[in-house]
């Protein structure tokens, strides 16, 4: 049985691709789940003067992929309300705090509030601080959701998080990164600390390398724009791979609360070894992707919004060191791309020869697969966990384990509710990262590099293959 919570989302940029393709989505599921019911109202922002009935048109719009239960959609619909809003305009929070009062009385939702901002970055420190100024915050519970990208490297990111620490408590800002709302990244803890084998193996006595790779297979779409201001070292690295990581390489947490997580978690981005700028070019790789063998997918310097001289890389692949007496000497290789073969997110763990004292193979590989097949399968040696039949990891009895359809977005959503935290990312582990991420952007910018310089539809270029070769190791994961 559902949970019922109680809130009024204030949605930030209402009208826009995230609110439509995975807010809207998401609060829908939940809804149909119960987890939302009777105590709960959205009002969308946006600049243009749109009326609540054409408003919820488009939230139903936003509905037709997932489910076609007219009744239902009408019903949720009616949830949702409207209201026009430039982000600069006092007035409009007043405005907005009034309609909010409303709704908290028609709805009966304790005065709870998700702020949630589905809008461009540069606006997060403005509405924040109206959201201060125009008195917003309530006696229930006042939640921030910050998007990506928290800021474009370290001095931005420390200038938005004073702006919106006027207004917010680290405590009240839940920081999306939505990698953290998978099913196989969430349940990668649960796993560890089910399989005191595993557990016992992780660290550089058992693991000779860790491999992480988040593969895209299409282009920047319509995204060139945005794209062109980030690169995927900013879109991926910085957040999603090294928050997996964090995941992997954190110690044993003393309980499974938020607190005790992110304790262990910290440690691991505190001892992330910063590269000195004469090392980053021999520790990552960077690509740009060319068109097809078929010439029928462009290039990416012939994409829209895209200067034709770009120098933004499309695939980054590096290797990252901890120092720690845990992980000391196990390289994290890590990869990321557009226009690879497939989509495919994944952790490899290579183990040395030492795992046969644990029982298992010399030299196995344990993977963990996180999207597209939602966790559905752990390999050991490349076969199946089940038919391995290895002591090494079990699962719970359940035979559908595995077959959790439930979407990153609503999984978050679910623990923006909760008040629960562990699945968001704390302002001490986002310093470390853009720390890390910083003198390779800086060195990056230095530097011309020879692009485009992969096919689209292949695993990146050469050098991605070689910086493990280097170190006698290879991609387990190799079209
Ligand atoms: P979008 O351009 O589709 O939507 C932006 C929204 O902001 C629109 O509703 C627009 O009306 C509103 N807006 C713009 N200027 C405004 C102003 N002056 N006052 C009030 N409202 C204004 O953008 P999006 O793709 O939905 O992205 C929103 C945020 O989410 C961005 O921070 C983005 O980086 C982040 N994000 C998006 C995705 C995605 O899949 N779209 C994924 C991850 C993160």
């Amino acid at each position: 049985m559902a949970n019922e919570k109680r809130a009024v989302f204030i949605i930030f940029g209402g009208s826009g691709d995230l609110a439509h393709r995975k807010l809207y989505p998401a609060l829908y599921n939940l809804y149909k789940t119960g987890d939302l019911k009777e105590h709960f109202a959205v009002i969308g922002t946006a600049r243009r003067p749109w009326s609540d009935d054409y408003y919820r048109s488009t939230v139903v719009e936003s509905l037709k992929d997932i489910d076609d239960d007219e009744k239902m959609m009408e019903e949720f619909a009616k949830h949702f309300f409207y209201q026009s809003h430039d982000v600069t305009d006092s007035d409009h929070y007043i405005a907005l705090k009034q309609l909010a009062a409303k709704l908290d009385d028609q709805f009966d939702t304790g005065s709870n509030r998700v702020y949630y901002m589905a809008i461009a970055p540069r606006f997060f420190g403005t509405v924040a601080e109206h959201i201060n100024s125009e008195g917003l915050k309530t006696n229930g519970f006042n939640r921030l959701v910050i998007e990506k990208p928290f800021g474009r490297s370290f001095d931005s990111a420390c200038e938005l998080n004073s702006s919106l620490t006027k207004t917010f408590s680290e405590e009240e800002i839940y920081r999306m990164d939505h990698y953290l709302g998978k099913f196989m990244v969430q349940q990668f803890t649960n796993i560890r600390l089910n399989n005191p084998q595993l557990e016992k193996a992780l660290n550089n006595q058992y693991v000779s390398n860790v491999q992480v790779t988040l593969s895209e297979s299409l282009g920047v779409e319509d995204r060139g724009g945005y794209y062109e201001t980030a690169g995927v070292l900013r879109d991926m690295i910085q957040n999603h791979i090294m928050q997996i990581i964090g995941a992997v390489a954190m110690d044993k947490p003393a309980k499974l609360d938020s607190d005790s997580i992110h304790e262990v978690k910290r440690d691991v981005f505190d001892s992330l070894k910063v590269l000195q700028p004469d090392e980053v070019d021999r520790d990552f790789v960077r690509g740009q992707y060319d068109e097809d063998a078929t010439g029928k997918l462009k290039a990416y310097r012939d994409e829209d919004n895209v200067d034709p001289k770009s120098n933004i890389e499309t695939f980054a692949a590096g290797k990252i060191m901890l120092e720690n007496s845990r992980w000391d000497n196990v390289p994290f290789y890590v990869r990321s791309g557009k226009r690879m073969p497939v989509k495919s997110s994944r952790i490899d763990i290579v183990f040395n020869d030492k795992i046969k004292e644990l029982g298992l193979n010399p030299n196995t590989t344990v993977i963990f697969l996180i999207e597209p097949e939602n966790g559905s399968s752990i390999l050991v040696n490349g076969i199946d966990y089940k038919e391995a039949n290895q002591d090494f990891i079990s699962f719970p009895e359940d035979p559908h384990f595995f077959d959790n359809e439930r979407e990153a977005y609503e999984n978050l959503m679910i623990d923006i509710l909760d008040g629960n935290k562990i699945h968001f990312t704390l302002w001490n582990e986002l310093q470390n990262a853009w720390k890390y991420v910083d003198v390779i952007r800086n060195q990056w910018d230095n530097e011309t590099p020879d692009f485009p310089n992969y096919m689209s539809k292949t695993m990146g270029p050469d050098a991605a293959a070689e910086l493990l070769e280097r170190d006698g190791n290879s991609w387990v994961w190799d079209d």
